[in-house]
């Protein structure tokens, strides 16, 4: 599966035997839309270990939340639509007519994603976090040594055929579907609600995603500018 490739659908399925009469089902699809992507996740077994799904980008931490709604009971489903923050896509469903109920009662989590280029590392500049209007403070203890002490440019190389970006990464909104949230979802609550219930119980948004991305020197501010819209990268009181 090339997840860079975002034009054609693609579908990803694997098989893991993990017993002699055990094997579990991971398929993950996308569809292209207007707006970008869509992805649908699905995980036909409990016990499943993920392994994969790193290579799509997701930070650790994101990481460690998809595991745990892997491992909660029964047939799960994660669905991305491409809603421009993960609770849009609850919205959306409950717009298209979903009924409220069913929705509580079903979903365990959303995924919300968006892509952006990655920096050459033959060629990317580094700009002192000093000179630059940037602040990792809301990121840093998610934060390793070495990241977050400079920020990073494209500039172009023959490696890069002057591009100054090689490939893409993908920002992560990974939305666990609490208790608290599933009464919210009962009760068809706005978006900006539902979101800032997740933050309360540990998501991390896009906003810090996309941070800790430009942290690490991945991509470039002006990608996850691209990326995001402008409304989810400032805190939350900006945004409502
Ligand atoms: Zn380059």
């Amino acid at each position: 599966m090339d997840v860079a490739e975002h034009r054609r659908p693609w579908d990803g399925r694997w098989l893991y035997q993990i017993a002699d009469d055990h094997t579990i089902d991971l398929r993950v699809n996308t569809v292209p839309t207007l707006h970008g992507e869509d992805m649908t996740m699905r995980v036909l077994d409990r016990k499943t270990r993920l392994l994969k799904v790193e290579s799509l980008g997701l930070l650790k931490r994101e990481f460690f939340n998809l595991q745990k709604l892997v491992g909660s009971p029964a047939g799960l489903v994660l669905v991305t639509l491409h809603a421009p923050v993960a609770a849009g896509a609850i919205q959306s469903m409950l717009g298209m007519g979903v009924a409220p109920h069913f929705l509580a009662s079903c979903l365990n989590g959303v995924i919300a994603q968006r892509l952006v280029q990655t920096l050459c590392r033959e060629c990317r500049v580094a700009y002192p976090l000093d000179e630059v209007a940037v602040s990792f403070d809301d990121v840093r203890p998610f934060l390793e040594t070495g990241e977050g002490e400079s920020i990073y440019g494209a500039k172009g190389c023959p490696a890069c055929k002057m591009l100054g970006y090689d490939g893409r990464s993908g920002l992560f909104e990974v939305l666990t579907v609490t208790p608290a949230i599933r009464q919210m979802i009962l009760k068809s609550m706005p978006l900006q609600q539902i979101r800032r219930q997740a933050v309360a119980d540990g998501m991390m948004e896009f906003r810090q995603t996309a941070l800790l991305k430009v942290a690490q020197g991945v991509t470039s501010v002006e990608q996850v500018f691209q990326a995001v819209p402008s409304e989810y990268l400032f805190a939350e009181d900006a945004a409502t």
